[in-house]
């Protein structure tokens, strides 16, 4: 039953997965990390079955995100099981793994490439109608090792205005093109802010420069997200399950990944 897979990667037996996505970015900090788990909580709150699996291994920050960061998952010797949230999402990340959160992985590309894919291969996710893989940043060897490791059947990119309007969202496309990925397209993150009186918003980077960013690279926009001080705050005391602002976009990127896969 231990079918190979186009990646040439074994698939588990255990695992029943419908949809792969990975969340990719052209660097660091853009909130990847972020809309990976929020995404995941819009797609569980819809019913699926959800899991996530954090591939970015030199700076995990999902288990923080959902407050299970001093929790520890479990093996039997052959298999590792996710650390459930408290909503029932399923999370593997290097920091499960860890004795200690702080200790970090001072590991070479490689290495890296061979844990995630025991992410895929020796974790048991079941049955899963999604699973969310939050990619290293960049277009580098790691994120390459990753694509080659996991099965993944559609990317989304997240990006900043700043970056969007750089090359590196265009890099990252390309890359995915080059390994055949399907890139389903991009939330642009931190594009605006809300006032706090009157509840207008207020296009930081000016009217449209999005979409045109969008249109410039050829990727569909799949949302703006706003830059929050909730959800940072949120984020920060691992209660993201509990994020309410602006689910209205979220709404509207969880559809549009829905109709392209
Ligand atoms: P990445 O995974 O790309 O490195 P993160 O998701 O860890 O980025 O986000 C980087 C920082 O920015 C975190 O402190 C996060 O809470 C904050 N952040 C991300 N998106 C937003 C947003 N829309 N509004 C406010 N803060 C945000």
């Amino acid at each position: 039953n231990n079918q190979q897979n186009t990646c040439g990667v074994v698939n588990n037996p255990k695992n029943r997965v419908k949809h792969i996505i990975g969340i990719m970015s052209g660097k660091g900090g853009v909130g990847k990390s972020t809309v990976t788990a929020i995404l995941a909580v819009e797609l569980k709150r819809r019913g699926f079955k959800v899991g996530i699996m954090d591939a970015d291994i030199t700076g995990p920050s999902i288990p923080r995100l959902f407050g299970i960061n001093n929790q520890r998952a479990t093996g039997d010797g052959t298999y590792i099981y996710p650390v459930k949230t408290s909503e029932g999402i399923d999370v593997m990340s290097m920091n499960l793994l860890m004795p200690q959160e702080t200790q970090p992985v001072l590991w070479r590309g490689p290495m890296i490439g061979g844990a995630v894919q025991q992410f895929w291969t020796d974790v048991v996710w079941g049955e899963l109608d999604f699973l969310l893989v939050d990619m290293p940043p960049g277009t580098g060897d790691v994120a390459l090792t990753v694509m080659q490791s996991i099965p993944v059947t559609g990317l989304v990119m997240v990006s900043t205005p700043q970056s969007m309007v750089s090359m590196i969202v265009a890099k990252a496309v390309n890359m995915a093109d080059k390994m055949g990925i399907k890139v389903l397209g991009v939330v642009e993150n931190m594009t605006y802010i809300t006032c706090p009186d009157c509840g207008k918003r207020i296009d930081i980077y000016g009217k449209n420069a999005s979409q045109e960013a969008a249109n410039k690279v050829g990727v569909k926009l799949l949302g703006e997200l706003p830059m929050d001080k909730d959800l940072m705050e949120l984020s920060d005391e691992g209660r993201v399950e509990k994020f309410e602002a602006f689910r209205e976009e979220f709404k509207n990127i969880s559809d549009s990944i829905l109709g392209s896969i």
